[in-house]
């Protein structure tokens, strides 16, 4: 079983001067023997700390896994100079692209496509001990304390004001709906899903 570590959970919220303060949740998959980072974000202390927490380098990590292409998500792709890249369609090494679609290479991570908050937007799709983790990153998103609660009605219609296409973002929650146990949320708390919770409680 793959195993998916919670390194920074996400955060957002506007300043009283008009700026913003974000970082997304940063996790780190254990998958075949390869240590895969997933949107490093922006908050260089918490993740050198959380990855010291876990006696880890940066050094330490095999590959970067970015899910959609906001800075917020990526700046600290700088602390990882010799990292190589993946994304859900292309795997950079240095000015090398190889393809591919289904699966991080080499591993049984499955790539969902899921645009609506930008077009190029995918999430990941892991099996783990506590059953199927999606890191569905900014397909669901709040500022804190904006979360209005985890039934699938109001997850569904989270507003998004930076997505570029809502219907698309929708039809992507509900995929996400569809195949996870877990839904680790771009900023914001890990979620069970509803539809898991409802089956349970019908068991
Ligand atoms: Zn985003």
């Amino acid at each position: 079983m793959d195993k998916v570590h919670i390194l920074i959970e996400g955060y957002a919220y506007p300043k009283e001067d008009g700026s913003f303060v974000a970082s997304p949740t940063t996790t780190l998959i254990e998958a075949d023997g390869k240590k895969i980072l997933v949107d490093p974000g922006t908050n260089k202390e918490k993740l050198l700390a959380s990855l010291k927490s876990l006696k880890l380098k940066p050094q330490d990590i095999d590959f970067i896994y970015l899910t959609h292409y906001h800075p917020d998500h990526f700046l600290n792709i700088r602390l990882f100079p010799d990292t190589h890249i993946y994304d859900g369609g292309v795997f950079w090494k240095g000015d090398e692209e190889y393809f591919h679609k289904e699966f991080i290479p080499g591993t049984h991570i499955e790539i969902l496509p899921t645009p609506g908050h930008s077009p190029e937007h995918t999430s990941l799709l892991v099996n783990t001990d506590d059953g199927w983790v999606c890191i569905a990153q900014d397909v669901f998103w709040w500022e804190d304390g904006k979360q209005k609660s985890e039934t699938e009605a109001d997850l569904l219609e989270l507003q998004d004001p930076f997505a570029t296409d809502r219907d698309a973002q929708i039809a992507s929650r509900k995929l996400v709906l569809e195949k996870a146990d877990w839904v680790i949320p771009g900023h914001g708390k890990k979620f069970r899903n509803p539809r898991k919770v409802k089956q349970l409680c019908h068991q």
